[in-house]
């Protein structure tokens, strides 16, 4: 039989725990394995007296196998499990609503342990993945504080940053209700609600566990980052030079313009941020994608589409254009299809490569936060 702890040594080791990893601790004052960087994994299995091979265990109980009961953990000691159970915590998100498009596009509405919620998408509009491959829109903050004039999360304002563990828990829910069928998420897109540069320690260190290799094992190559043009935060990518794909809401040509539809261009213009993109460019070499949104009248003219070239001379670029999905919104109308590929031919013509996204998940309000925003009241808990 498993000797048992007594009392007195689980409260000094939960003391050592909570000194080691204040960032990581529950509302009980308990580790939240979720929070911790596989070498913390390490830290934390030392204070424990186990060996960093048991981590390695950790680790793919939660990403690989991806239990959520330590008791499941077959190859764990009973006595182990049991100061897990004192110890720590696999926190989890609330699956509030599955949404499920017509089309091959899920949207999924997750409840935070304070209430608040956060939202992110599933796609299988990438052919090239392969039909079993999936990729999934995750948001980094509730909410955004970045104010761009056509998008629903701007106009909500920030309500808070999400932690690591609960920006890589939209993946790794998704990537449950994936294995019964022998799916798997492949790409991990931080395009969701949020700037993922204002949240980038959280931001970094979710991309960290998505790319552990013992873990959640999601290429860095396969892990996309969208910014609204936050050049401190492109700067800091630089450096690290870590292959993401990097990619940028653009949505304008002219700073008047940008200004207006996005307040951060008052504070990095079209210079300030394409001279950050040449300079992420040179250092990592990865092509970067800039996104636009089309506007009927606003950003679409052939005009428009001359400058977008001229502006991204020499930066190795693909341009992605983004049909408006018409929110409620008395200011913007949705560029007819006849503009929009016109604009996408010039585009082309002048010799940059240019694509339609597809309108997956039209359907299901994809457009960012319009979910969160219309169901905030109303929601209630499903099975997962
Ligand atoms: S488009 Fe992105 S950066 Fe702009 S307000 Fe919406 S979530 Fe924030």
């Amino acid at each position: 039989m498993a000797r048992v702890d007594s009392e007195e040594y689980l409260e000094g080791l939960a003391q050592r725990l909570r000194e080691a990893f204040p960032q990581a601790l529950d509302g009980e004052g308990r580790v939240n394995l979720k929070e911790l960087l596989p070498e913390q994994l390490q830290e934390f299995c030392a204070i424990l007296g186990e060996s960093s091979y048991r981590a390695g265990q950790l680790l793919r109980w939660i990403y690989v196998q991806r239990v959520t009961d330590f008791q499941a953990m077959s190859n764990i000691s009973a006595r182990l499990r049991a100061r897990l159970e004192r110890l720590a915590v696999l926190s989890q998100l609330q699956l509030l609503t599955p949404k499920h498009s017509r089309q091959d596009t899920s949207k999924f509405l997750f409840g935070l342990p304070d209430g608040q919620m956060v939202e992110c998408v599933k796609m299988r509009y990438l052919e090239h993945l392969g039909p079993e491959r999936v990729a999934v829109c995750i948001s980094s903050q509730v909410g955004c504080a970045m104010g761009c004039q056509f998008c629903a999360s701007g106009q909500a304002g920030l309500v808070r940053n999400l932690k690591a563990w609960e920006i890589v828990d939209q993946a790794l829910q998704i990537q449950r209700q994936l294995d019964a069928k022998g799916e798997r998420v492949a790409n991990v897109v931080f395009m969701g609600i949020g700037e993922p540069f204002n949240n980038f320690d959280n931001v970094l260190r979710a991309i960290q566990l998505l790319n552990c290799g013992e873990g959640f094992g999601v290429g860095m190559r396969h892990i996309a980052l969208s910014t609204c043009g936050i050049v401190p935060g492109i700067e800091r990518l630089t450096e690290l030079a870590y292959p993401l794909k990097l990619a940028i809401s653009l949505h304008a040509t002219t700073d008047e313009l940008r200004n207006r539809l996005m307040p951060v261009n008052r504070r990095w213009n079209l210079e300030a941020l394409l001279g950050a993109c040449r300079r992420y460019q040179e250092r990592v070499g990865r092509r970067i994608t800039f996104e636009y949104v089309m506007l009927e009248g606003v950003n679409d003219s052939p005009e428009d589409a001359e400058r977008l070239v001229r502006l991204l001379h020499g930066i190795r670029s693909l341009v992605n254009l983004i049909p408006w999905n018409a929110v409620d919104h008395p200011t913007f109308k949705r560029s007819s299809p006849e503009r929009v590929r016109k604009f996408q031919e010039r585009v082309q013509r002048l010799g940059l490569r240019c694509t339609l996204r597809r309108e997956k998940g039209s359907d299901i309000d994809a457009a960012c936060g319009q979910l969160r925003l219309r169901q905030a009241a109303q929601v209630e808990p499903v099975e997962a």
